[in-house]
C-alpha cells in the first residue's frame, strides 16, 4: 500500500518513477513510468476495473435497485457484453446496462486532449463504449462508465452517479447526515 501511495503522488506529480526499461509487452517504459497505466499486460488494469464495476453495483443495490455483475445471456451477435445489468427497467420500461471503462489522463494518445480541459478524456472512450452498444438501446438503457486514473469521470456518469448518491440518501438519510458530519469535522 505504501508503494501504491508513493507511485500515486509521484506519477501525480511527474516526477521520475523508474529506471527506464523495456516493458514485457515490448513497449519501452520512460523514467515516469506511464505506461503502466496503458499496457495490456499490467495486472492492475483488470483489477482497476473489476473494482470500479464492484462500486457501481453495490451503489445500485445501495439505492435499492437490484442489478447483477456481468449478466449472462444478454451478448449481443458479436459477443459484446455490457458489465452490469440492472434487474428491474428503469426508464421507458427499459431496465439499464453499463460498461465500465478506465482511460489514462497521461496516455500520449489523450495528450492533446487533456490539455484542452479537465474531464474531456474520459468522454472520447465513453462516446466509444456508447457506439460499441448502440444496438442494444432498443431492448436497454445504455450507460458508459469512464474514469480517467487522475480523477474525473465523463460527462453522463457523472449525472448517473450523483442521481445514484442521491437515491442512496433517501434510503439511509440517517448515515448520510452522520457522514456529512464526520466530514464538517474533519475538515
Ligand atoms: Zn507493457
Amino acid at each position: 500500500m505504501k508503494q501504491c501511495g508513493r507511485a500515486a503522488v509521484v506519477m501525480r506529480l511527474g516526477l521520475d518513477l523508474c529506471v527506464p526499461h523495456r516493458c514485457q509487452c515490448g513497449s519501452d517504459v520512460d523514467a515516469q513510468g506511464r505506461h503502466a497505466m496503458v499496457c495490456k499486460k499490467a495486472s492492475g488494469k483488470i483489477a482497476r476495473h473489476q473494482v470500479l464495476n464492484d462500486v457501481i453495483w453495490r451503489a445500485l443495490n445501495a439505492a435499492g435497485i437490484p442489478a447483477t455483475n456481468e449478466p449472462s445471456g444478454i451478448n449481443s451477435r458479436d459477443g459484446k457484453r455490457p458489465d452490469g445489468l440492472t434487474l428491474i427497467p428503469r426508464q421507458g420500461g427499459k431496465p439499464l446496462v453499463w460498461d465500465v471503462t478506465v482511460a489514462s489522463t497521461l496516455a500520449a494518445s489523450y495528450a492533446d486532449t487533456a490539455a484542452t480541459g479537465m474531464g474531456l478524456v474520459a468522454d472520447q472512450p465513453a462516446t466509444r463504449k456508447s457506439a460499441k452498444y448502440v444496438d442494444f438501446t432498443a431492448a436497454y438503457i445504455f450507460q458508459p462508465i469512464a474514469v480517467e486514473n487522475l480523477g474525473p469521470i465523463n460527462a453522463s456518469a457523472l449525472d448517473f452517479i450523483s442521481n445514484l448518491g442521491q437515491k442512496i440518501s433517501y434510503t439511509f438519510p440517517a448515515t448520510t447526515e452522520r457522514l456529512s458530519s464526520y466530514s464538517s469535522a474533519s475538515l
